[in-house]
């Protein structure tokens, strides 16, 4: 089987020479475990953080040795109790086409209940970030005016369409070209958005939400950060789930430059990882299932065909050629 192998720390924005495609031999179960052949790979804006040798939440992927992340797929041999051959399974075993990996670490999926992707996206990690920093961590209530950014992609188009079936006065969101722009306001039910590249954001943001925001949703961090700082009501609140803007910045960021402001307004800005939510997955998988299927939740995935395209599909991401959740389809 194939399997994406780090072949360079990439320096600044990665380029295709960082990742090489490798044959490797593909191993029988042993006692306990699984083979799976994978049917979906999710690339994620995480993974560009475990390309550079520094700690972090997750360890650094290795140079010369397979990447992993989000996948799942269908078991073809099991030498595990309760998983049979044909059975769906998530794991972490991604960027290739065979995993082998001990059952106890795999989640079997229904896939007769959603479409397998999804369990990479709305009914996944992204999905539950959204939930989660949206309801739990930002402290979401009716009548909150919301600015999402990054609001095109996975988390991002479900934070506002969450907002907005919870009651939300206004949801604002913005987004990287004219076309998401209309996906937010059109497909999403967004109140306004905007495209970040057309004028400074502080200015559109105002133009947006003239009454101000209650909650600021960041994926991007930045002049995102900074305006929302701007246009923060008192007593608002932040969930700092992601900095995008920054993953290929080769130095530092200027801090936002308008921090202070957060003391007079009493902000409340709270960091998040996914992980410690996870108290909250019943909760998210049995409310965000009955919006999919009541049809007042939109999903959209953009798919990559091809394990071979994996890297591609993951510098795509970083460059926002995908509008809802980036999956490579095998
Ligand atoms: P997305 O589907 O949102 O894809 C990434 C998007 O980022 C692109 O589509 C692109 O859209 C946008 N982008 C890229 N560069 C920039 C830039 N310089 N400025 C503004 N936008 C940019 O990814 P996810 O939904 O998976 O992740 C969204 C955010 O959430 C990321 O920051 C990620 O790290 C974070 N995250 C955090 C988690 C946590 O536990 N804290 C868990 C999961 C995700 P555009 O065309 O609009 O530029």
């Amino acid at each position: 089987g194939r399997e994406w192998h780090l072949a360079a720390r990439p320096v600044g924005r990665p380029v295709p020479s960082d990742f090489a495609l490798v044959e490797a031999p593909v191993r029988q179960p042993g006692p306990g475990e699984v083979l799976v052949r994978n049917a979906y790979l999710s690339v994620d804006p995480y993974m560009r953080g475990r390309m550079n040798d520094v700690k972090s939440y997750v360890p650094p992927f290795a140079i010369g040795a397979p990447m992993d992340g989000g996948a799942v797929g269908y078991v073809v041999a099991s030498a595990a109790e309760g998983f049979e051959v044909g059975d769906a399974v998530l794991h972490g075993l991604g960027w290739r086409e065979y995993a082998t990996l001990p059952a106890a670490q795999g989640v079997k999926v229904d896939p007769a209940l959603a479409p397998l992707s999804y369990y990479l996206g709305v009914l996944g990690m992204p999905g539950l970030t959204a939930y989660a920093g949206l309801l739990e961590v930002a402290s979401f209530k009716e009548g909150d005016t919301v600015f999402v950014s990054g609001a095109a992609g996975a988390v991002g188009s479900l934070v506002g369409q969450i907002a907005r079936l919870k009651g939300a006065a206004r949801v604002v969101g913005s987004a990287g070209s004219a076309e998401k722009v209309a996906t937010l306001t059109g497909s999403y039910g967004f109140d306004a958005a905007f495209n970040y590249k057309d004028a400074p954001v502080a200015e559109q943001l105002a133009a947006a939400a003239p009454e101000g925001i209650d909650v600021y949703f960041d994926n991007v961090g930045g002049d995102h950060l900074e305006a929302a700082i701007g246009a923060l009501n008192p007593h608002g609140r932040v969930t700092l789930c992601g900095a995008i803007a920054q993953y290929n910045e080769t130095s530092a960021p200027a801090g936002p430059r308008n921090l202070a402001l957060a003391i007079g307004k009493r902000l409340n800005l709270r960091g998040m990882l996914v992980r410690d939510h996870a108290a909250l997955q019943p909760q998210f998988v049995a409310e965000v299932a009955g919006w999919l299927k009541d049809g007042s939740l939109r999903y959209d995935e953009t798919v990559v065909k091809g394990v071979e395209n994996t890297a591609e599909a993951f510098l795509g991401l970083l460059r926002g050629d995908n509008t809802g959740k980036m999956v490579v389809e095998l």
